[in-house]
């Protein structure tokens, strides 16, 4: 082929997944090129995870300003200074930006800039030019899925919410999973008026259930309306609102309709089908050791089926970089990625949830503990309500963290720890817990795992 440039790895999509294995087979001596239409960084960066903490963070500050007068420190929240907002957000995001190209730069990673397309098993063209790797490695990511519904004016996904100039008087949110929630968060905090609307019978549905309902409890204390079991049927738009319509006959409006509804494959017409890649529903299927069914292609992040979370996409990267150098790395256990939802209160879980690991074991096999943070000295400052759960085998090992409440995200490396290393209580009940932290609920939990509680009221 006319104008072919060779390399050991070709990595198409530079998000989470794509650029860490950019990163991890350069490091690893190789010629990698990195390909990607849009910027390096891909929807985690630029659209995802890192605005909208920037805006959770924003969130925070807003309700701290609120309830300032409440622990003796006056003050009042006035609004929210959109541009502002922006110029802060769009800082982050730029710092991370320059630093994340420099460091794939540095590496000697060659980023070819356009839109590419799988051309040959083994090649990927690019406006013209063809670049031809001994492995080749999918990564083009995933776009908000929209039921079929335009999405204009007021009906908007997450990619306009964050760059929307206005804080909306209010907004119906369609899907109360983590997106939905967290956006739910955000506005509520910034002062609209916020109504959920979710098909499954609680919000953050794939948590434990009582997690669920704390957070319910919390949403509801807080103003956000939510109506779970709730099928969409349609919406329509003016131009100064959207209604929508469920199919039990009841109706909503508000100024604009957040559709978060989860995330498809980018797969549409990169060619994947074309040269006998396995897909389903758009997915690029592979086995454990992130392997297409063609020698040589291998996908990763959010177009693999499984959780759709950045740090899963970094670290199947590095998997694939490390198995293509022949390093024969460790088969990514995904019952193992921790999970946080960073509305308020936040979540954060590793591992199964009591119902799961019922499911799995039976009932009398399987105990829980709840620590409440009622008892926390930290979390009582920050005036926060939840807990730690403690999903355990009974008299083995602790197979589920899963943890509720302001700032609570924080704790779950320690949760992973345990799942991971199918801790027993024994095992953990010795570390000290530095007081005080809300890191003490975690030894707290485990304190009453070991029959021992402490600061417990039974
Ligand atoms: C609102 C929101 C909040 C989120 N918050 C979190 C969070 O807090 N924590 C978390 O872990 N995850 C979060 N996620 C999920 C996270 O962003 C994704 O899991 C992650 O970005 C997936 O990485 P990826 O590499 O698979 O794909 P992406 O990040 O989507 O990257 C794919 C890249 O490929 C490029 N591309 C696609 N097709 C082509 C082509 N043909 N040619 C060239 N380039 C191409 C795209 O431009 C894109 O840059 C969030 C997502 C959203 C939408």
């Amino acid at each position: 082929m006319a104008d072919t440039q060779d390399y050991d790895v070709v990595v198409l999509g530079a998000g989470s997944g794509g650029y860490a294995t950019a990163m991890r087979a350069a490091q690893l001596g190789m010629k990698v090129a990195l390909i990607e239409g849009d910027k390096v960084g891909g929807t985690c960066l630029h659209r995802g995870c890192i605005p909208t903490k920037a805006l959770l963070h924003a969130a925070e500050i807003a309700d701290e300003m609120r309830e300032g007068s409440s622990i003796g420190v006056r003050g009042s929240f006035e609004g929210i200074d959109m541009p502002a907002l922006h110029t802060y957000k769009g800082g982050v995001i730029e710092k991370m930006f320059k630093g994340l190209t420099g460091l794939v730069d540095s590496r000697g990673v060659e980023t070819i800039h356009g839109w590419g397309r799988l051309v040959a098993k083994d090649t990927v063209e690019v406006g013209g030019t063809y670049y031809r790797g001994k492995n080749v490695v999918l990564a083009s990511g995933s776009y908000s899925k929209t039921l079929g519904l335009d999405i204009s004016g007021r009906v908007i996904t997450s990619d306009q919410a964050l760059t929307m100039n206005e804080v909306p008087g209010s907004a119906i949110i369609l899907g109360g999973g983590v997106i939905g929630v967290e956006f739910a968060s955000v506005w509520r905090s910034f002062g609209a008026e916020v109504q959920i609307i979710e098909g499954l019978p609680h919000l953050v549905p794939n948590e434990d259930e009582a997690v669920s309902k704390t957070l319910e409890r919390a949403f509801r204390k807080r103003g956000i309306k939510f109506a779970t079991k709730t099928m969409f049927d349609r919406v329509e738009q003016s131009d100064s609102g959207v209604t929508v319509y469920t199919q039990d006959g009841k109706n909503y409006s508000a100024d604009y309709l957040l559709v978060a509804i989860g995330r498809g494959p980018a797969t549409a017409n990169l060619g994947y089908e074309d040269v006998g890649i396995s897909m389903d529903r758009g997915f690029v299927l592979t086995d454990d050791r992130l392997r297409t069914n063609i020698e040589g292609i291998y996908a990763v992040g959010d177009i693999v089926p499984g959780l759709q979370l950045a740090h899963r996409g970094f670290l199947q990267g590095i998997f694939v970089a490390e198995e293509i150098a022949g390093l024969h790395p460790r088969v990514i256990d995904e019952t193992l990625i921790p999970r946080v939802t960073y509305c308020n209160p936040e979540i954060a879980s590793v591992g199964l949830n009591q119902n799961k690991a019922e499911e799995i074991y039976g009932k009398e096999n399987v105990e829980a503990v709840e620590f409440n943070l009622a008892g926390n000295g930290k979390s009582q400052m920050l005036g926060t309500a939840g807990f730690v759960k403690l999903v355990r085998l009974k008299g083995g090992a602790i197979v589920g963290f899963h943890a509720i409440g302001a700032r609570m995200g924080e704790q779950v490396g320690e949760g992973q720890l345990m799942v991971a290393w199918q801790a027993e209580p024994a095992d953990f009940e010795g570390l000290i817990h530095a007081h005080p932290t809300q890191n003490e609920s975690v030894g707290e939990a485990i304190l009453a795992l070991a029959g021992k509680p402490l600061h417990t009221h039974n």
